[in-house]
């Protein structure tokens, strides 16, 4: 089986990749490295069932030579993270949509099946508890560049339905939670890297907002296991699937865990999002996915406890610092 995995430099992609070659699997990188990176992919760089690309999956002469080539396509490329979403909402806009239609419109000329990662922010501001997948998105003010991200990705997810609608074209939407492990950068907001990282400086733990926010964080090896399954369970096309994990913590208690396992005396901070953000923003209180539609389809959750994913996390960070 030969994979075309975009995105695959990044934080989700790379895991997916090393996971593929692993099991015998030939696999096709196409990255243009803008939040992707070398380091991700280091270990597997040489691999001689390993292609690398570097390029912008909006280039449909590119994408055109490599889905010809490939079995299955994991369409991971887009623009994420907070940070990178408020900071550049132009680019996040257009690599979302645009490049999810030029590999939309390759995989049906070639008739390929494709997996699209999608995100919980399609939830938007719902207070719902759980997430189930065909609950409505509650998205808020177009004020707020948040919503553009949750909003370009809806519209990667009714594209791909529309493509399984009218062309038949086998599509698998997947709705990543945070999902969190070694690799991820906390240089465009995501919340893990960011603590450890500041644990292990000896800097105070940034808790934006009251701390009271409450995210469930899911193992990156987890997330690889469901997609991988939900590629080869023939009932899955044509569906949205959450994955993710459902253990709910709060960003206080997050940052007391990281402090404890680092052994660091730094403390907590309190900030305002508007001094996290340069602006005003919309966050929400709650956010746990409803895994009954991935368990009844795969015969699997991701089960990876916190305190496992922080170990990993915290010797990686240390490692990186030297320490
Ligand atoms: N957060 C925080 N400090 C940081 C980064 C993030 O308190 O340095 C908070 C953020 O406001 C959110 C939660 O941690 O409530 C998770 O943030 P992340 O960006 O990782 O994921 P999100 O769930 O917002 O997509």
């Amino acid at each position: 089986m030969k994979a075309l995995i975009t995105g695959g430099a990044g934080f989700i992609g790379s895991h997916l990749a090393e996971s593929l070659l692993a099991d015998g699997h030939e696999v096709i990188i196409v990255d243009d490295l803008s939040t992707g990176s070398m380091r991700n992919i280091a270990g597997i760089v040489g691999h001689k069932s390993l292609q690398f690309v570097l390029d912008d999956v909006r280039n449909a002469g590119t994408m055109n030579v490599l889905v010809e080539k490939c079995d299955i396509i994991y369409h991971l490329a887009a623009a994420v993270g907070v940070q990178l979403i408020v900071d550049e909402p132009v680019r996040t806009i257009e690599t979302n949509i645009h490049g999810t239609e030029v590999v939309l419109e390759m995989a049906n000329k070639y008739r390929k099946k494709i997996v699209i990662a999608s995100t919980s922010e399609v939830y938007g501001k719902s207070e719902r508890v759980p997430f189930c997948e065909d609950d409505d998105t509650v998205l808020g003010s177009t004020r707020f560049s948040r919503w553009s991200y949750a909003c370009s990705k809806a519209i990667d997810e009714f594209l791909g339905l529309a493509y399984y609608h009218q062309y038949d074209l086998p599509v698998i939407i997947v709705r990543f939670f945070n999902t969190v492990g070694p690799r991820q950068t906390g240089q465009y907001g995501m919340v893990i890297p960011r603590f450890v990282e500041q644990a292990l400086k000896g800097h105070k733990i940034t808790i934006y907002g009251t701390g009271k926010q409450c995210r469930c964080f899911g193992f990156v090896g987890d997330a690889v296991e469901s997609v991988r399954r939900l590629a080869v369970s023939p009932t899955a096309p044509g569906r949205v699937y959450n994955v993710g994990s459902t253990n709910e913590i709060s960003i206080e208690g997050l940052a007391d865990k990281v402090l404890a396992m680092t052994g660091s005396k730094a403390g907590k901070e309190f900030i305002s999002y508007e001094q996290a953000y340069g602006r005003d923003f919309d966050d929400m209180m709650r956010r746990v996915p409803c895994v009954e539609r991935l368990r009844n389809q795969i015969n699997y959750v991701p089960e990876t406890d916190l305190d496992e994913i922080l170990r990993l996390v915290v010797a990686e960070k240390k490692e990186g610092l030297g320490k």
